[in-house]
């Protein structure tokens, strides 16, 4: 176990347990989400808990395997070694509204989509909470620079790792804790319907983003393997019960595959579909990935597609490409690695 996975209330019920007064476990939990790299850090802690803790709930911070940082946008990318030897990749992002990082929530993927770097070689394992948080931080701390916001975009299929993702979110919310609000975070699904409606009666204020990518059942299936469980028309209907249940607006993505689904008659179909949701749609052109037949739209074809979108009333952004000199979308870090 790591103390870094547990909430206040849970480290103030085990360290009561073990003897210590009630005022300790926020004192170390605050060290904790500071990022500290051992409990030798804690100078306001007597020496004889520093060491109980070390011997029974190591720290185990990740460590840097690579970086990267772009000379175009100063977007810097992270490899980190897990304690148990395996890699997971962040992403920080300087945008205006706040410096932003994208991270994991699994080594690996199961979901199969036929465009993504992430789920080459499936699943490894799930992230615990606290590889998730670590992310956060040491993202912050190595780079010196505020993390205000956070995308749950990187590899790995944050639904399908739903409970320690849960935590990770409380966690990194607390006020004890990073503080970050969830107005200031996204979590991106490849379409999981039970785990949406699971999340809507969660009623969290962060954003929920849905990966799209397909107008219909015939396009979504050859590329996302997901929607087989899940057609498209429950889909939509699953992201309606979200808008009814929280308010919150849903974000689509939408990876712009050249002659796969960028057609007009893709759009029209799309707005005929998505009727009477309230949406904001991320064109995304698509990254190409080493040994994919699978190519970019032109730019023609994504400015086409985004007039017909808001000529149907949804609103559409063309995503800005940040880091493309650093293989900065998920996966292909680690991908390079791991070869
Ligand atoms: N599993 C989650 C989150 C991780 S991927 C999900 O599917 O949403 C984050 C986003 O990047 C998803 O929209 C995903 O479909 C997209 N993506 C993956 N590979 C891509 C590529 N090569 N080009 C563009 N977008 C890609």
């Amino acid at each position: 176990m790591n103390l870094k996975s547990l909430t206040l209330p849970e480290l103030t019920t085990l360290l009561k347990e073990q003897g210590e007064p009630g005022f300790r476990a926020k004192q170390v939990y605050t060290w904790l989400h500071k990022g500290v790299r051992s409990y030798a850090e804690m100078t306001n802690l007597p020496q004889s808990l520093r060491d109980r803790l070390e011997a029974q709930y190591p720290i185990c911070p990740p460590q840097v395997a690579r970086k990267q940082v772009s000379k175009l946008d100063g977007t810097t990318k992270y490899l980190w070694e897990l304690s148990d030897g395996n890699c997971v990749e962040s992403v920080l992002m300087r945008y205006h509204h706040g410096n932003t990082v994208c991270i994991s929530t699994e080594v690996g993927c199961r979901m199969g989509c036929a465009f993504c770097a992430s789920t080459h070689g499936g699943l490894i394992r799930r992230l615990e909470p606290f590889e998730m948080l670590d992310q956060v931080l040491f993202t912050q701390i190595d780079s010196g620079l505020p993390v205000s916001n956070i995308v749950l975009m990187g590899i790995g299929e944050p639904l399908d790792n739903f409970d320690n993702v849960m935590r990770f979110l409380e966690l990194v919310n607390s006020p004890e804790g990073m503080n970050i609000s969830m107005r200031h975070i996204s979590l991106s699904t490849c379409g999981l319907v039970p785990k949406i409606d699971l999340l809507a009666q969660k009623k969290l204020q962060l954003t929920l983003s849905v990966s799209l990518h397909a107008p219909n059942d015939a396009v979504r299936n050859t590329i996302m393997p997901v929607n087989k469980a899940y057609p498209i028309e429950e889909l939509i209907s699953a992201c309606r019960r979200y808008y009814e249940a929280t308010s919150r607006r849903i974000s689509f993505e939408y990876a712009m595959i050249n002659g796969v689904n960028d057609t007009e008659e893709a759009a029209k179909e799309l707005l005929r579909r998505m009727k009477g949701l309230p949406a904001h749609f991320n064109l995304i052109p698509l990254n190409h990935v080493e040994e994919s037949p699978l190519k970019p739209s032109t730019r023609q074809a994504v400015a086409r597609f985004q007039k017909l979108l808001e000529e149907g009333g949804i609103t559409a952004t063309v995503r800005r490409t940040l880091g493309s000199d650093i293989d900065a979308s998920c996966g292909q870090l680690r991908r390079k690695h791991m070869k």
